[in-house]
Formats: C-alpha cells, sequence, structure tokens
C-alpha cells in the first residue's frame, strides 16, 4: 500500500482483495455490496465470512445497489487535505443510509445548504484519476 499513489493529484484507492468485485463494479457504473445468503443480512464493507452468522465467503453475494438512499450525516469541508481536494472545495462528505440497507460514506455533490439529514440522494458515478467513484447528489 502506498500513500503517494495518485493519478492527476487524485489519491488512488488500495483495492483489498475482498471488495475487488465492488472496484470491478464501479468500472462498470454499478453500485455493489454483499448479502450472505445464510442469513439475509447485508455485509458492508466486504468480508470474506458473514460477520453476522460466520457463513463462509461462498454464501456471501454480490448484489448491485439500487443507488438510493438518505443522507444520514454530513460536514463541508472548507480547506481540502492535497491540492487535488483543494481544487474541488469546499466539498461535502457524508454517510448515506443505503435502502438495502448499510451505510456508505462518499462525496455528496451540491450546496450544503440543500442537503439536511433524511434528504433523499441518488449515486452517480464520477471519473477521479483512473477510478470510477461513486458521488451523490440530492434525488
Ligand atoms: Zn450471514
Amino acid at each position: 500500500m502506498s500513500h503517494t499513489h495518485t493519478h492527476d493529484g487524485w489519491p488512488q484507492p488500495y483495492r483489498l482483495l475482498d471488495a475487488q468485485p465492488y472496484w470491478e463494479g464501479l468500472a462498470a457504473g454499478q453500485l455493489k455490496f454483499q448479502r450472505c445468503t445464510a442469513c439475509n443480512q447485508v455485509v458492508w464493507p466486504a468480508h470474506s465470512f458473514c460477520p453476522h452468522c460466520n457463513a463462509d465467503a461462498d454464501k456471501l453475494e454480490w448484489q448491485a445497489a439500487s443507488g438510493r438512499g438518505s443522507l444520514y450525516s454530513y460536514s463541508t469541508v472548507l480547506r481540502g487535505p492535497t491540492p487535488a481536494f483543494a481544487s474541488i472545495a469546499p466539498y461535502t462528505v457524508g454517510f448515506v443510509e443505503m435502502d438495502e440497507g448499510y451505510y456508505f460514506f462518499a462525496q455528496i455533490e451540491g450546496a450544503p445548504e440543500t442537503m439536511k439529514v433524511g434528504s433523499r440522494v441518488e449515486a452517480r458515478m464520477i471519473q477521479r484519476g483512473e477510478q470510477n467513484l461513486p458521488v451523490f447528489v440530492l434525488a
């Protein structure tokens, strides 16, 4: 893992093996998550076993998320930590409570004064460096 691996100034994610289908989904424009077929619980972030019932990896199934959810919490960053982030500041990040029942951390696009906890949001893909990443916009 390297913190200095960047592309056009954007830090590029470290791709944990368990989450490889997630990254492949993003490349195809899809937001994916794991569900355990043994206990039917959503598993997020990606695991190699079910944290709810201890089922093995072969019980974890990747499914496409709707991309929709509600804003759970958010914060606006006024000064970016690196030149790339400074170039988009101010920007908002937060947790989205996905309709499938898991919490997803991402950038939330739009004017912060138009957002509130509980606002309906939906994902769209943007390109950061070599990587497609989901950001959320007000629905
Ligand atoms: Zn399970």
